[in-house]
């Protein structure tokens, strides 16, 4: 069965078209081009007409998340970063069930595609010695209907929680075990980062990508601390230590990329490894300005993610993103909107290899669709969505061709109340 969307105005490549459809099946975009024509060349089709206060645009995509730190809303916002990770986010991981990651991650996607966000890179790290959290995730992900990539972490540092560390033989064999289970999801593999994998599991883990091709996330130089410690204990910076490590390659997803020289930045160039940039958070942890600009100037694939997810908004990743790159290079021409878009759409999913990001023929069907009647008509409408769109302009979200979420929805039913519980329990 085909579905044809009829748009009065559609965003495709950074452009505004009038008249615009495109046409779905099996949950891709098949064709696409003038509305008339496309109408004619598939009569039969289920329509969906959106009108010229209805502006549809690709769903947005979000590189990087931890969906369960919604948990630490509120109580954990002010602390310094050491104190953060050990007081906050290590202490409550360990006392997550299974049913209660699934609500937990539940409501974080509910949100996401609320904010029109249609996939979602989820660095996972609450692996609890086994599947059962992941395999949580991944239900509550399929039951919202956002489209997940799921970054699967590896870990062994001694600080980290018992509960997280594991032998590298029994993160391959489970990585494998959940690329088995769930292949409609894109999993890959994540070696947390410098300081909590080994060098030994960093290695097995970029071989594991190469032998599965699969891509590999790892955050990245996201504080100032991480580079002079490398550099004193390993004669390394950290993109340089991870191109040591043979973990430096097209199927890399660098995370933050922060604090890294020039010569990093022409490596990461070199080799086609990709970066994710999470303006939002870098600010709530305090930890500094990736650059961006320089970065785009060598060809580098970049995205935005939502981290921390204290407001899941690619909308405010993309602003955060612009006004960033004008401050930090005193410049207001330093990242414009086009740019940002880019980033939170097209780019943000040639970063993760997803084929989404994009209104085009052979793209997976994600949209949203955003309420702009209340838009001056002298505002171009990219530039809208980056300096003065909100959450609450999405009217409607479609993942892989399905309506999974309308503005007025309720929140998934039963997950607040299990959530409330959960953080009284933990006395949080
Ligand atoms: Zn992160």
């Amino acid at each position: 069965m085909s579905v044809v969307a009829r748009c009065a105005r559609a965003l495709v490549d950074g452009k505004v078209l009038a008249d615009f459809a495109f046409a779905m099946e099996h949950g891709r975009i098949v064709a696409t081009g003038n509305a008339e024509e496309i109408v004619r060349r598939y009569p039969g089709a289920e329509m969906r007409i959106y009108g010229e206060n209805e502006l549809v645009i690709p769903g947005f995509v979000n590189g990087h998340s931890h969906a369960y730190q919604i948990l630490m809303r509120g109580w954990a916002d002010d602390l310094p970063f050491a104190r953060w990770r050990s007081d906050a986010l290590y202490k409550i991981v360990p006392h997550l069930t299974p049913d209660q990651i699934y609500w937990t991650f539940r409501l974080a996607f509910d949100e996401m595609l609320a904010a029109g966000i249609t996939t979602v890179a989820e660095f996972f790290y609450v692996n609890g010695a086994g599947n059962a959290h992941a395999e949580a995730a991944i239900r509550a992900a399929n039951d919202a209907g956002i489209r997940l990539v799921f970054a699967r972490t590896w870990m062994d540092a001694d600080y980290a929680p018992a509960a997280f560390r594991e032998s590298i033989e029994d993160a391959r064999s489970r990585t494998e075990a959940l690329m088995e289970a769930f292949p409609g999801v894109h999993i890959c593999v994540a070696p947390h980062s410098l300081h909590a994998a080994s060098h030994d599991m960093i290695r097995a883990a970029a071989q594991f990508a190469r032998e599965r091709d699969c891509m590999l996330h790892v955050h990245v130089a996201e504080a100032q601390y991480e580079g002079a410690e490398t550099l004193e204990r390993f004669g390394a910076t950290p993109i340089a230590l991870l191109d040591k490590l043979g973990a430096l390659s097209e199927r890399t997803v660098a995370i933050h990329a922060i604090y890294i020289t020039e010569d990093e930045k022409r490596r990461i160039a070199d080799r086609g490894a990709r970066v994710v940039h999470n303006p939002m958070t870098n600010q709530y942890l305090g930890d500094g300005i990736c650059d961006v600009r320089g970065l785009q100037a060598l060809g580098v694939t970049m995205g935005l993610g939502t981290d921390a997810d204290v407001r899941p908004s690619i909308i405010e990743e993309m602003r955060a993103a612009s006004l960033l790159q004008k401050i930090a290079k005193l410049d207001g021409s330093a990242l414009g909107a086009q740019a940002a878009l880019s980033l939170g759409t097209s780019q943000g999913a040639a970063a993760l290899r997803v084929d989404a990001g994009e209104l085009s023929a052979g793209a997976f069907a994600d949209y949203i669709v955003l309420d702009v009647a209340n838009v001056d008509p002298w505002i171009p409408l990219p530039n809208h969505v980056v300096y003065r769109a909100e959450n609450g302009d999405v009217l409607e979200t479609v993942v892989g061709g399905v309506r999974v979420r309308q503005k007025n929805d309720a929140p998934p039913a039963g997950a607040l109340q299990a959530l409330e519980s959960l953080v009284t329990q933990l006395h949080l």
